[in-house]
This record gives C-alpha cells, structure tokens and sequence, in this order.
C-alpha cells in the first residue's frame, strides 16, 4: 500500500475502533491531521474536549499555543503531520491508561512508517515515553536522540505552559532549534541511505558547535 493509502485505512479504521474503553465516550476519534509528506511529525497525548467535538487535533487553548510555537520557528501547521497516542479522548482529560495507550499504539506505527518523518516531536510525557521509556522530560527537552533511526525531539506538551507559565519561554526556545535538528536528520539520512537501526539511543550532535572546553557528547543513555 502507498503511505496514502495507509493513511486512509488508519482513519477509517480508528473512526469505528473498538480495540479499547475510550471508544465508548468518544464523540469523534481524531486521527490526526496533515501532509503525508510531512517532514515533522507531532505526538500529543489525547484528545480533549474541541478535539472529541471536532474530530481534529490541536484546536483548544494548547492547539492555539503550538500553532504559535510552530510559527515561531517558521514551520506552517499545514506543513507538519499532528497526532496523539490515544486517538479517543480520555475521559474528562484523564491520563490515558496503559491498555489503552498499548491498544492504541498499532495505529500510530503504522502512521509513523507511513510518513516516514525526518523528526518526531514528542508533546508531554506519554507521547515521550513510547521512544525514550526510562528519561525525564526535564532532563531531556528539546534535545534530540535517534531511537531506532528516527530522530526524536522531546518537548513539554503545550498545555503545561498554560499551567505553568515558566515553561512557556522554555518551550518556544527548544522549538526554534527545531530547524536545525531537521537539518541535521536530513544530512544524517543523506550520508547514510540505508538507515540501520541503532540498538542503543544516542544523543544526535548539538548543532551549535561545542565550546572548547566541553567534551562533544555522542552517546549519553
Ligand atoms: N492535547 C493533546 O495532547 N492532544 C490534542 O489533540 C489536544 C490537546
Ligand atoms: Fe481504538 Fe485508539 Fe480509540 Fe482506543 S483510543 S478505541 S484503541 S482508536
């Protein structure tokens, strides 16, 4: 099947799923949205209550900051692929349960191999955890790691800035880097056409160039 089509199945496949509790107060699911070429893919949590309304991703008062965030460093939210690991909203915006992320998560590979993205950027802790199980987000924001020859960036989800007004700052800095990582993905893959999956994570080059007196990290977990 050509990533279109897989992208097509997905949604009329996760519109009338069944696989997990959240369907049955579901209004709509939401799939996520964007260009099957997208170079950035984006992974929230859930849906919550404008998306269950609408069946879209991003559309309340977080959707509002990340379409900011994205402005902020020259990204069109038409041009990145937005998602969540739970395609069903959890109900009244719980975390989503650990069945329910496993149910979920075929639906969200398939979507990933079909848009084959230079990066992924991880909103929130739960959409993290599916690549980078054993790290702290406070440890790792905006950093980015290949995992299994994607490369990953963390970022604290958008709604946490809302609460948090500190994050906000920290939040629209590691987005301007985001570029860069991309960037860098590109000339990774170029150099290296046939991607072997790494068996270890390891943290790609900081793009800035490290001052002489700190040692170039290259592998960090
Ligand atoms: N928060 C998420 O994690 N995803 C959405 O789609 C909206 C809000
Ligand atoms: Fe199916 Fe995912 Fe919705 Fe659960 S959250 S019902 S697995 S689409």
């Amino acid at each position: 099947m050509i990533p279109a089509e897989v992208m097509k199945e997905v949604a009329q496949q996760v519109a009338v799923c069944e696989k997990c509790a959240l369907h049955f107060s579901r209004k709509h699911a939401v799939p996520g949205e964007g260009p099957v070429n997208a170079e950035v893919m984006l992974i929230g949590e859930g849906p919550g209550f404008y998306e269950n309304e609408q069946g879209r991703p991003f559309v309340g008062a977080a959707g509002k900051f990340l379409d900011e965030l994205l402005a902020g460093c020259g990204l069109q939210r038409e041009k990145v692929f937005i998602t969540n690991v739970v395609k069903c909203r959890p109900p009244s915006n719980r975390d989503p349960l650990p069945e329910e992320l496993v149910a979920c998560g075929d639906y969200l590979d398939r979507q990933i191999d079909a848009i084959n993205p230079k990066a992924i950027v991880t909103l929130g802790r739960f959409s993290m955890a599916r690549f980078l199980p054993m790290v702290k987000i406070s440890d790792v924001h905006g950093q980015a790691s290949w995992v299994k020859g994607r490369l990953i960036v963390p970022m604290y989800h958008p709604a946490a800035a809302l609460h948090q007004p500190s994050l906000k700052s920290t939040l629209e800095r590691d987005f301007k880097r985001l570029p860069e990582w991309i960037e860098q993905s590109k000339q990774s893959r170029q150099s290296k056409p046939e991607i072997i999956p790494p068996d270890e994570l390891f943290h790609a080059e900081p793009p800035a160039a490290p001052k002489d007196d700190e040692p170039t990290q290259l592998s960090l977990f």
